[in-house]
């Protein structure tokens, strides 16, 4: 196996860890086949050209000889869209026996689990390589996507250069014939007329990022304003592909966000009260500690390991406050850009142009906070040390002590395999010696302790950012940083994204129904957490991406009781790639794609739709930056929840009547769902 400098990113811990431990062939070969004897899966066999699945879970978890049952682990650590089992790393599953026999209860769990069992019942002592590792994981972390309004600023820089995007023709955009040569006031958002040139642009003309952040529940646009002159909206096929928006009259109508699931309105109130509350009683916020040393070299000792010093806290004044809703955005769709025509919906690529503020989050520049402390740090030594002659101890009220802290080697040992089965003995005694892979080495790190009081200080004399505007100027440090540098103008107040606009079928309900589910689901499924989960029945742990695209609301027209004509409601949802094709995918992509309706069941839903056509691919990671994505990162999702259902529902239903029957229908649909997981991606699926 040879390592890949374009490894997978979300992969990182498999190239840390997976590739070191089975750098030769020879051992990986050996581990498929031990992983054949235990399992009876022929691994080396799983994939379609002879390629290997190579999420397995490997290691086992030493027992102590005289060690008590476990019945029941500790729960570990988990995300609200895993099952049970959540590892950092791949090594962070383990397979153990429950008692002392090796040969009963092979059963799978995790890290965090098991050193919890180990801790609460004292047997530490046995599996010490493996207590070690599990302190090394880490916790779940969401993985957010890459920063969209850097992404934005990066496509504006283009759009200014002239090298993407195509003004739309003035006359059409209606302006002012203003020949005044004052600087125009800055545009108000959708006021496209007064938009500095070369926007506004010819809709679809500029390729817009996929946007790919979630957007909280309290932001979703209140109203949508439908740019439609291709009459999309009636939902019925598109006459015509080949469109020039420059060549049509615009045509707008007024769709409503149409939340309707209370828990969700709830929670949008709640949020703007409490952002109301933070703005109101905004108070200082600290963003770091400063350390002031003194040059003492008294001691002779060049390299002292306690200097006297001070430390302070920096306050900086409150950021401004983010906004509390969204009253206006626009959509844009054209028939040249249809993802897919079903028979109950049809769906549309599609442009929507939203306030710049939704993106963007105040930033501060630490460099220029540094900056500014040390400035007031040294005024202030300055004066004391001229007032006072006696020596800097006067100015310095603690001391710093530079330190080290060592982590210890990790290394895994082959030999702690301890299975009884005479073949197998055979082949562990030939590569039994010096078979102690590291799997992490030694590290020191360098930290200082502080002791003595600690001061603060308040500096105002360094703005707040808002990356979405160009005042004021951001300091130098910020225009090197970002991914365009500074823009040279100001951009429009307004930046456009691509989303999926879903539209559904005069008299069909699949997809009012799909939007209150997707309500119902709220932000877990559409998030990605860091880490590998297990979902049974399968063997191996899977990655712990999303399970769901990011929903962006769903959109009713406004007064569309007067008119005989239908008007389509619209489900805005995250762009999540195309349909997949089971036999180009290897044996992890099935099994990651079988997880994702496994982990769905797990969590009471069943998907109701487990069909080829609604599970997406996507190429590209969504932490990366559109030039960074790699085709080699495959990414998988469910759409199509119109059919899917809850378990808590049945329950309901069937509290109401007194029996167990509607529970009884929602554990049919998931059995029948779980046994057609096999022939639907095409693999063999254990059961
Ligand atoms: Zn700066």
């Amino acid at each position: 196996m040879s390592s890949n400098r374009e490894q997978d990113p979300f992969e990182r811990s498999r190239v840390k860890t997976f590739d070191k431990m089975f750098d030769k062939d020879l051992e990986y070969q050996w581990h498929l086949d031990l992983y054949k004897k235990l399992c009876g899966t022929d691994l080396g066999d799983a994939t379609p050209g002879g390629g290997r699945n190579r999420r397995v879970v490997v290691r086992r978890w030493p027992r102590a000889p005289n060690g008590a049952v476990i019945r029941e682990l500790p729960p570990g650590y988990t995300t609200p869209s895993s099952t049970h089992l959540w590892g950092e790393r791949l090594l962070d599953f383990f397979s153990f026996s429950r008692g002392t026999d090796d040969r009963l209860n092979h059963v799978v769990s995790t890290s965090s689990r098991l050193s919890a069992w180990m801790k609460a019942n004292g047997e530490t002592e046995y599996a010490k390589d493996e207590m070690i590792w599990a302190n090394t994981e880490e916790p779940p972390r969401v993985r957010p996507a890459a920063d969209i309004m850097e992404i934005i600023n990066a496509k504006d820089l283009l759009i200014m250069m002239g090298s993407c995007g195509v003004s739309l023709p003035r006359e059409l955009a209606d302006a002012d014939e203003d020949t005044d040569a004052d600087p125009k006031p800055a545009a108000y958002p959708f006021d496209y007329k007064n938009y500095p040139d070369p926007w506004p642009l010819v809709p679809f003309s500029s390729n817009t990022p996929t946007l790919e952040s979630q957007i909280p529940f309290h932001l979703l646009p209140e109203t949508l304003i439908v740019h439609d002159p291709f009459r999309l909206l009636h939902a019925r096929t598109p006459r015509d592909k080949d469109v020039d928006w420059t060549s049509v009259d615009d045509v707008t109508h007024k769709y409503k966000l149409d939340l309707t699931v209370d828990s969700i309105k709830e929670n949008i109130a709640l949020e703007r009260s409490k952002i109301e509350e933070i703005t109101k009683n905004a108070t200082p916020v600290t963003v770091g500690i400063s350390f002031y040393r003194s040059d003492e070299r008294d001691s002779g000792d060049s390299n002292p390991t306690s200097v006297p010093g001070n430390a302070y806290k920096i306050t900086v004044p409150p950021p401004p406050p983010p906004p509390i809703s969204v009253p206006e955005a626009h959509l844009f769709l054209s028939p040249a850009h249809t993802v897919g025509i079903g028979n109950h919906s049809r769906v549309y690529h599609a442009e929507w142009d939203l306030p710049r503020s939704v993106f963007s989050k105040p930033k501060i520049c630490n460099t220029c906070l540094e900056e500014a402390a040390r400035k007031i740090i040294s005024d202030k030594a300055d004066s004391t040390l001229d007032d006072n002659s006696p020596g800097p101890n006067n100015f310095f009220n603690g001391s710093l002590d530079f330190r080290e802290a060592r982590t210890p080697k990790i290394t895994f040992a082959y030999t702690k395999f301890s299975f009884k089965y005479a073949d197998l003995e055979k082949s562990r005694e030939q590569i039994h010696e010096d078979h102690m892979h590291t799997l992490e080495d030694e590290k020191t790190t360098s930290y200082i302790e502080y002791s003595g009081s600690m001061d603060a200080i308040h500096i105002t004399t360094v703005p707040w950012y808002d990356p979405a505007s160009s005042s004021p100027p951001p300091c130098s440090h910020f225009a090197q940083s970002s991914v365009c540098g500074s823009l040279p103008e100001s951009p429009p107040p307004t930046a456009q994204v691509s989303v999926v606009a879903k539209l559904s079928l005069r008299g069909d309900n699949h997809m009012k129904r799909e939007a209150v589910n997707y309500q119902r689901f709220g932000m877990q499924f559409s998030q990605h957490w860091t880490g590998y989960t297990l979902a049974t029945p399968l063997h191996d742990p899977t990655p712990m991406g999303a399970i769901t695209p990011v929903f962006y609301g769903y959109y009713s027209k406004e007064d569309s009781s007067d008119s005989d004509q239908y008007f389509s409601p619209i489900l805005l949802l995250e762009d999540c790639g195309t349909p997949i094709e089971p036999d180009k995918l290897d044996f992890d992509d099935r099994q990651e794609c079988a997880a994702l309706v496994l982990r769905l069941h797990f969590h009471r839903w069943t998907q109701g739709s487990f069909w080829p056509r609604n599970i997406l691919m996507q190429l590209g990671d969504h932490a990366d930056f559109p030039l960074m994505k790699s085709a080699n990162d495959r990414r998988f999702r469910l759409i199509d929840f119109g059919r899917a259902k809850c378990l808590m529902d049945a329950q309901e239903a069937d509290y109401s009547r007194n029996d167990n029957l509607y529970q009884k229908y929602w554990d049919d649909e998931r059995f029948d769902e779980k046994s057609a997981i096999g022939r639907v991606l095409e693999f063999h699926y254990p059961t």
